[in-house]
């Protein structure tokens, strides 16, 4: 027996070695993607967005080693050496990975979905865990949060398999099951029954290793607190896209984030009752609040002392507040099956011949008081995130989505280096990760997007993305898409 128990120690500590290298062993499915791996890396001559929403700097240097940025430089070209790659980045942009704060890692499907836009229950939500990681990461995501898990084993040895090297991916911030309350629009979603329901589960999945929770529409105050209390212990943040407790409430309660932008706030829904979704789950309350009223100022106030993120998901909405929105991308029709592309056309059109919803509120109302109230929340010194919710209304998709979510950023009114760092910045800020990665700055890691153009000045050159660095290794964007071509909406 004593003689077995030293090979395994060893063997635990040679992993032990493996898992804190700084770049782990990539398997031959990872290498695949692979472009630039050195052990010196140097990007010359490119413009740099550094993230922290200071203005685009020209012609720089910038050198990876050892999965970090040790230097920013003036640009020069660099000298040809062993051990070092050096690419002429003249006319292309640097920007940090983007950090996605309302990210899935699954897909929604309406059982057979009609021009007429009737589809048979349930709505069902597969995990796409071959593909969301890829287009992710081709899209210039090297971290995101799951915001909410359908399969929360599958994402965490995702998260682990990416960590060895084995799949690729961008870092995960595994969300647990959606904390939800006694109904639910979704059939996979787990019910809490009671608050102390409510912090078991909690207690059992940060055990399990989930590194964020969401606390889903239906809620109870009382299973909110106990949620929230019971993570915090941990360390651990809560979101929520939230119906039956209001803005306010949750704030008071301790919540750190909340998603979906001003959309889903309750408080001045004319059917709202305590712990209770109200039938237009905040439509109500954003139609009628003014963006400059008392209403609106007391509620950023409320968020701002209270230190409560919001993550602004507007890709997911952008449909609904206009026609032809959003334009229509090659590659992302590309990356889905033939089922998922007829289901997002269906979603996509406006059928003249559906019947006309209940009286309703505009929609183009809903969109402009949430963009003031975004913004009147960043004014008021508010962290603001960025996420595009895939594939809520099934026209969203993974990475894409991270990008569109920039653009409309900008077509709101930020800057487009306020927007880029709403998109990494701020979401490393709110990790705690800002030390590490969100800006392009000596010492953090190497996670980066490079993409021809200059974002700064036309934002929908984030489209153009080549090189995506995680930890100073750089993925080809090209090859990752390729890889996911007609998959989407299947695995
Ligand atoms: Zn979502």
């Amino acid at each position: 027996m004593t003689s077995r128990i030293w090979p395994q120690s060893i063997g635990l500590l040679l992993l032990a070695l493996t898992a804190s290298a700084q770049t782990p062993q990539l398997s031959k499915t990872v290498e695949e993607f692979v472009r630039v791996q050195a052990p010196k890396v140097v990007l010359t001559h490119v413009r740099i967005i550094d993230g922290t929403g200071g203005p685009a700097v020209d012609d720089q240097n910038i050198v990876i080693e050892g999965g970090k940025i040790t230097a920013i430089e003036k640009g020069a070209d660099a000298p040809a050496a062993a051990g070092t790659t050096v690419l002429d980045l003249r006319g292309y942009t640097v920007m940090p990975g983007i950090v996605g704060m309302h990210n899935h890692l699954f897909y929604i499907v309406r059982p057979d979905l009609d021009s007429q836009r009737h589809f048979d229950p349930p709505v069902l939500a597969p995990q796409m865990t071959f593909s969301a990681p890829r287009l992710y990461l081709a899209g210039g995501v090297t971290t995101m949060r799951t915001t909410g898990s359908m399969e929360t084993y599958t994402d965490l040895n995702l998260k682990h398999d990416i960590d060895a090297g084995k799949l690729p991916g961008p870092h995960l911030d595994v969300t647990g099951p959606y904390l939800e309350g006694s109904t639910s629009y979704f059939i996979q979603m787990p019910h809490l029954t009671s608050a102390d329901d409510a912090r078991r589960t909690v207690e059992y999945w940060a055990g399990q290793g989930v590194t964020s929770f969401k606390a889903y529409m239906n809620i109870t105050r009382a299973e909110l607190k106990a949620a929230i209390d019971a993570a915090h212990q941990r360390g651990i943040k809560v979101t929520g896209h939230l119906c039956s407790v209001t803005y306010k409430e949750a704030a008071e309660l301790g919540i750190d984030d909340l998603e979906h932008g001003f959309f889903v706030n309750t408080q001045l829904d004319p059917d709202k009752k305590p712990d209770v979704c109200s039938a237009s789950a905040g439509q109500e309350t954003l139609a009628h609040m003014d963006p400059n009223g008392p209403e609106a100022k007391d509620l950023i106030s409320t968020l701002v002392s209270h230190h409560v993120a919001v993550t602004s998901t507007l890709p997911v909405f952008e449909s609904e507040a206009g026609a032809g929105r959003p334009p229509l991308r090659q590659q992302m029709l590309d990356a889905m099956t033939p089922e998922a592309r007829e289901d997002f056309f269906l979603v996509r059109q406006q059928p003249a011949s559906a019947p006309a919803p209940a009286p309703k509120i505009d929609p183009a109302l809903l969109w402009k008081h949430d963009l003031e109230l975004e913004h009147a929340f960043v004014a008021a010194g508010g962290l603001l995130l960025s996420g595009p919710d895939p594939t809520g209304r099934g026209d969203v998709l993974p990475g894409f989505g991270d990008q569109r979510g920039i653009e409309l950023l900008v077509e709101s009114g930020f800057s487009p280096v306020e927007a880029i760092k709403i998109a990494t910045l701020n979401g490393a800020i709110y990790m705690g990760k800002e030390k590490e990665i969100g800006s392009v700055a000596t010492g953090k890691n190497a996670d980066l997007v490079v993409m021809k153009g200059d974002p700064a000045k036309q934002i929908s050159d984030i489209e153009n993305v080549e090189i995506v660095f995680k930890d100073g290794v750089g993925y080809d964007s090209r090859k990752l898409l390729e890889s996911v071509r007609g998959r989407y909406g299947q695995y």
